[in-house]
């Protein structure tokens, strides 16, 4: 069981489920959002995942066909992302967990988008756009 929250304390959420993987993504839609150079993300089953606190106050947007991004309303946190054709996922953003995963990130994706004032200083896998299937 992992939990996490968002900065002023209003959502709440746990993951019971599986991590299915742990990766640093830098594409645009990312940078954008989490207005940083990549977003650690952590893939779980959406079985086991619930928000125990706060559901009203979540915000959904849309940043591309299908993705829905949950925001608190209050805060603006941006906590956990669903897609609508992988119904089986939470992609949570690791910067609102606040207990230890338990791993580290496993690979960059979409280095094809990463910015120039940004370097990578690590040994991990780097793949131009998503993980390969
Ligand atoms: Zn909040
Ligand atoms: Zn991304």
């Amino acid at each position: 069981m992992i939990k996490g929250s968002c900065h002023c304390g209003a959502v709440r959420y746990e993951s019971a489920g599986k991590i299915l993987r742990f990766v640093n993504c830098h594409c645009d839609d990312c940078r954008k959002i989490s207005a940083a150079a990549c977003s650690p993300v952590v893939a779980v089953t959406s079985k086991g995942f619930a928000v125990t606190q706060g559901e009203d106050r979540l915000v959904a947007y849309e940043s591309s066909p299908g993705k829905f991004r949950n925001f608190c309303g209050n805060c603006g946190s941006h906590l956990f992302a669903r897609v609508a054709a992988q119904p089986k996922l939470i992609l949570i953003r690791a910067g609102t967990l606040d207990d230890d995963p338990g791993i580290k990130p496993q690979a960059h994706i979409w280095v094809s988008a990463k910015v120039a004032w940004h370097d990578i200083c690590d040994d991990l896998p780097q793949y131009a756009e998503w993980l390969p299937q």
